[in-house]
């Protein structure tokens, strides 16, 4: 793997998903924070002691990892054939290092005994247990640091209880780690993005591996864990990349609520609907705003006259999205445009399924639209 341009190929991932991760990274879609709550009680801090790497090894991580599997059993028999040692001379990266058929994967770090040891402990473990139960079959390697930095996830969270300060401790970390992976390296792999002749370098790995860990952690417990770990070179299949990639679009609406609807007036409510479309079509990406005025309000008009249009409004009676469409010669019915500048693409689409039911089959159409991927049904 030399360039970004491979780097996306061994991923199965398109240059624009890529971008619009990056994106949506950057409008905020992922900013919750997954440790918020202060856990820490007063009297109940017990300190875990650290020094010995294979008991922390045997007591805290093995549990705190196979606790996050379905199948605790086969977890906790990867784990026993993970061998920790410390690194050798000259070596600096801490890894893991899947031996041939048969033999125990080894994981070479140093150790002092300190909470940042735990982390990396945990990290190079689910590793080992990602590389075990593929069968040793190779992952992508955002996928690889996807399951590792799941192991970290599972440490925390474990620790919550069992180790209020350990906790803390480690939430400190993982704050300043992320800070790292979402900062320099998120800028570097923007940078990539931009210029498919990028060098490749391991850290453009860390950006989306770590945002897909948080994603999927949020699922809380289920197999879904036991199937990424065990999805060698299948495991993109697991991450929520495309997903990821759909929220760059979220941003914000600005738009103010709709008053009620009102029956008596047909034609103030045609002149309503009209503007609100027309709004939202200035917010929209490839914006309708570029075609020539009169014939993009004839058109619009001739939808209404025909009640072919149809507004979604959200919660607050805001306008979010409208379509509309066309009946074909066959009888069939064609989206022939939906606009939902502010993410609300899947209630539209809802919204008009329930709309348009019984109504036959219907065809999506998308001349212009940034997100060819929406599919009619
Ligand atoms: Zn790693």
């Amino acid at each position: 793997m030399h360039n970004i341009s491979h780097w996306l190929d061994l991923h199965d991932l398109e240059q624009l998903t890529g971008q619009d991760i990056v994106a949506a990274f950057h409008s905020k879609a992922f900013a919750q924070s997954l440790f918020e709550k202060n856990v820490l009680g007063e009297g109940d801090q017990i300190r875990t002691a650290l020094e010995d790497q294979q008991l922390v090894f045997q007591t805290i991580v093995c549990p705190a990892l196979a606790s996050g599997f379905a199948d605790t059993n086969s977890a906790r028999q990867a784990l026993n054939q993970l061998k920790p040692q410390t690194l050798d001379a000259g070596e600096h990266r801490p890894h893991t290092v899947a031996t041939g058929v048969g033999g125990q994967p080894v994981v070479a770090m140093t150790w002092a005994g300190g909470p940042r040891d735990v982390m990396c402990l945990a990290h190079e473990a689910a590793h080992g247990l990602q590389v075990l139960l593929s069968d040793r079959e190779l992952m992508p390697p955002v996928a690889r640091e996807t399951c590792a930095f799941i192991g970290e996830l599972l440490l925390i969270n474990h620790m919550r209880q069992c180790d209020p300060v350990l906790f803390q401790s480690l939430t400190g970390i993982w704050k300043q780690q992320t800070a790292q992976y979402l900062g320099k390296n998120m800028d570097d792999l923007s940078f990539a993005l931009g210029d498919m002749l990028t060098a490749y370098h391991y850290d453009l790995n860390y950006p989306f591996a770590r945002i897909a860990s948080t994603q999927l952690f949020q699922r809380g417990s289920g197999d879904w864990i036991d199937r990424l770990f065990s999805s060698g070179a299948d495991a993109m299949k697991h991450l929520p990349l495309d997903v990821m990639a759909n929220r760059a679009g979220d941003i914000p609406n600005h738009l103010p609520p709709m008053p009620p609807s009102d029956a008596a007036h047909p034609a103030v409510e045609a002149y309503r609907s009209l503007g609100a479309m027309a709004l939202l079509d200035i917010d929209h990406w490839h914006g309708e705003c570029e075609r020539n005025i009169e014939d993009y309000y004839a058109r619009l008009l001739g939808h209404l006259h025909d009640r072919t249009a149809f507004l979604v409004l959200d919660e607050a009676r805001r306008p979010a999205g409208y379509a509309t469409w066309i009946k074909t010669p066959s009888g069939q019915l064609e989206i022939t445009r939906q606009a939902a500048p502010f993410g609300g693409y899947l209630s539209l689409q809802k919204s008009l399924e329930r709309h348009l039911a019984d109504r036959g089959p219907v065809s999506a159409c998308h001349p212009r639209s940034a997100r060819q991927e929406q599919v009619a049904w």
